[in-house]
């Protein structure tokens, strides 16, 4: 029996190693659709169920809600005094991305969920624990010739550009089945959220995550979505930001080349440029940042997400 059962397994194994490679990138791919995980925690008002896929968030952390029953109408929520929308996905559920700036402060803060149904309206209040994202301090001499990029103005300046440019998005997610994964992989040089003094004395946050990269190391787009902006920026240099919908962006910083103009689409793993020393850097590498409604986040915690598409 035994014999008979290994013998059908090699088999198998030795039909499996005649199909052709693209045939296999597709059984890769079918693999990648991971199923809806279990929610952490499950509330039900008059047959409407919201179920949270977190236990709790890290400061500059986000996870995910859904709301599950028949006839919701617009569903909002209240969270760190901002109101969210849910986006809609069909055959499915609405769903809300649940973000914690990096400077709320830690504690128990109050979820408040509203939806009508109807003439009636459910509404779901839980408090949510945001723990502190403990932040490294890192001291960073720039060089001489690009010292006069270490000024409060211009990065003022550079995060109102980047609110403009990250405030366009569409109400329906942009990203496939296969969510967000690394732009590349290499070792991390610098976490997201550090807190930096630069050439001895400007304090500033570290709004992205930094990684090893040689330059011209080739840079993939995250997840599926539309080039949002492809241009030099003063501190972060050649650029590109993609939205991936409902608010979310992942940009790319420091290139030493972009591959894509503004308005295409790309796909989850597109090149979109290479990697490069250009603007506020002090060598080559690649930094990288999610940008979530004007909030920037720990882009680690939407590549390890499950997210409905
Ligand atoms: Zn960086």
């Amino acid at each position: 029996m035994l014999r008979t059962a290994r013998l059908i397994l090699a088999c198998l194994m030795f039909t499996l190693s005649l199909i052709p490679a693209r045939a296999q990138d597709s059984i890769d791919i079918v693999l990648q659709l991971a199923p809806r995980p279990m929610p952490t925690a499950v509330m039900v008002e008059s047959g409407t169920r919201l179920e949270l896929y977190f236990s709790s968030l890290k400061q500059g952390g986000l996870g995910l809600l859904r709301l599950a029953g028949d006839g919701i109408e617009v569903p909002s929520l209240d969270f760190l005094g901002r109101e969210r929308r849910f986006f809609q996905v069909e055959d499915d559920a609405w769903y809300a991305l649940l973000i914690v700036d990096m400077n709320a402060s830690p504690g128990l803060r109050q979820l408040t969920v509203r939806a009508d149904r109807g003439l009636e309206e459910i509404g779901f209040r839980r408090d949510i624990r945001v723990d502190s994202g403990r932040f490294i301090l890192q001291e960073f001499d720039l060089p001489a010739d690009r010292a006069y990029l270490v000024d409060r103005a211009i990065e003022a300046a550079e995060f109102a550009r980047l609110d403009e440019i990250t405030s366009e998005s569409g109400p329906e997610p942009l990203w496939d089945a296969g969510g967000f994964g690394l732009p590349l992989e290499s070792e991390t040089t610098s976490p997201f959220g550090a807190f930096r003094v630069l050439n001895d004395g400007v304090e500033t946050r570290h709004t992205g995550w930094d990684q090893r990269a040689p330059n011209a190391t080739p840079v993939h787009a995250m997840a599926s979505g539309r080039v949002a902006f492809a241009a030099p920026l003063e501190i972060r240099g050649d650029s590109v930001v993609i939205d991936h919908g409902v608010g979310v962006y992942t940009l790319y910083a420091h290139l030493s080349e972009t591959n894509v103009t503004q308005g295409q689409a790309v796909d989850a793993g597109q090149i979109i440029g290479l990697s490069g020393n250009s603007g506020r850097s002090s060598g080559p590498h690649l930094h990288w940042e999610l940008i979530v409604e004007g909030h920037w986040l720990n882009g680690l915690d939407i590549v390890a997400l499950w997210l409905p598409s």
